[in-house]
């Protein structure tokens, strides 16, 4: 399986504007490749494959002198990138779809180039991880935060903001944990709550994340009121930005923390199945934060391959609705989160109930056992009368 870990590069001022050029150069050979394939397909019907495209590119070398500075291997990539749009796109066609025709990209608008077989050439790790030489660029001081596992395949270099890092994929072998065959079900909760599981357990994002959304907040407002085109603008523009890489990265150590507990705790995680959710709920704080579950569950999968555990997902049609214990159907109010079930008297909260419900899908579990047991740390959410 494949893992990816990404580390901050701190190029010096003449190694960043290399790395600029070579951005800069890889966004106008993508150009030209879509260019190509635009004319072909509108004046002649024809299409330029990914071949007939990747051969030219030793002319541009031979004829361009700034292109020999960039790893063949990475204008390839670009070859590929293009390639992959149009694929989408024919993809989309296909099925009676009306996309977008793929796009020229705008100055400032190429992010990033790969090395796709770093492990072979392109990319070198030196002095036990301190820099990493990478080709037409130089020898660059990355910080490795953690350690780097299995086998490099393929190295991204990006730009974000003003920084740059770099993502390595690698190869790794899985590392499966002692079996469990303890299961859970988890609810994808509303705020303040990110989940609750069937064991009546809460779990909220740390505060120091919520610091700084609300930060992130303040800023963007201020940046609203700032003139255009002022030095003001500017500096407020660059504060945004960072907040929000500040943000998605406190995010996203949260999720990695999170499901890594779960996955240590339980053999089987069960949860809503994330592409069904959007019809079934209209939940409305919860697709607020979808962007945020959709990475959270791509963590846990991850995460649960990796250690050998299980995931399944199940339809979340009701699970907000039904009582666990009796099976009575009845739509709740979003602000009311405790309630008494009307015909069997038991005591819900209505997100535990919900994991409850969850957990009942997978078949895992005898359905609404808690009837009759009493499971543990679940007492202030279900009392059974
Ligand atoms: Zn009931």
């Amino acid at each position: 399986m494949f893992k990816a870990f990404k580390y901050r590069l701190y190029p010096t001022k003449p190694q960043a504007r290399d790395l600029e050029r070579t951005l800069e150069l890889c966004r106008q050979l993508y150009n030209a490749a879509l260019q190509e394939r635009k004319e072909a397909y509108h004046k002649a019907g024809k299409t330029v494959g990914f071949y007939e495209q990747k051969r030219h590119l030793p002319e541009i070398r031979a004829e361009l002198p700034e292109y020999r500075g960039v790893h063949s291997q990475v204008l390839q990539n670009v070859i590929a990138r293009v390639d992959k749009a149009f694929q989408g796109f024919f993809r989309r066609v296909k099925k009676g779809e009306t996309p977008g025709y793929p796009r020229f990209k705008g100055r400032g608008r190429y992010d990033s180039f790969t090395f796709p077989q770093a492990d072979a050439t392109g990319v070198k790790l030196q002095e036990g991880g301190k820099r990493v030489l990478l080709y037409g660029i130089g020898s660059l001081k990355v910080k490795l935060h953690r350690p780097l596992e299995g086998t490099l395949k393929i190295a991204t270099v990006k730009r974000e903001g003003e920084h740059w890092s770099i993502v390595f994929v690698c190869e790794v072998e899985p590392r499966p944990l002692p079996p469990n065959d303890q299961t859970i079900g988890i609810d994808l909760g509303t705020n303040p709550n990110f989940l609750i599981t069937s064991d009546g357990e809460m779990v909220q994002a740390p505060r120091s994340f919520h610091k700084a959304q609300a930060k992130l907040a303040t800023a963007q407002r201020s940046l609203a009121r700032k003139k255009r085109g002022s030095h003001r603008r500017k500096q407020a523009r660059r504060r945004v930005a960072n907040l929000h890489r500040k943000v998605a990265n406190q995010r996203k150590d949260f999720h990695h923390k999170l499901a890594k507990r779960l996955v240590n705790r339980y053999g089987t995680i069960v949860h809503e199945d994330l592409n069904i959710l959007g019809l079934a709920r209209t939940r409305l704080a919860k697709s607020v934060l979808d962007a945020g579950w959709a990475q959270f569950l791509a963590i846990l999968a991850y995460k649960a391959e990796e250690a050998g555990r299980r995931i399944i997902r199940v339809d979340p049609k009701y699970t907000s609705q039904d009582c666990p214990v009796c099976g009575h159907r009845e739509k709740h109010p979003l602000w009311i989160r405790v309630y008494t079930c009307p015909q069997c008297g038991t005591l819900l909260h209505r997100d535990v109930a919900a994991a409850l419900n969850i957990l009942a899908r997978s078949g895992r579990v005898p359905d609404r056992r808690w009837a009759r047991t009493e499971p543990s740390g679940m007492d202030t959410a279900v009392a059974v009368p």
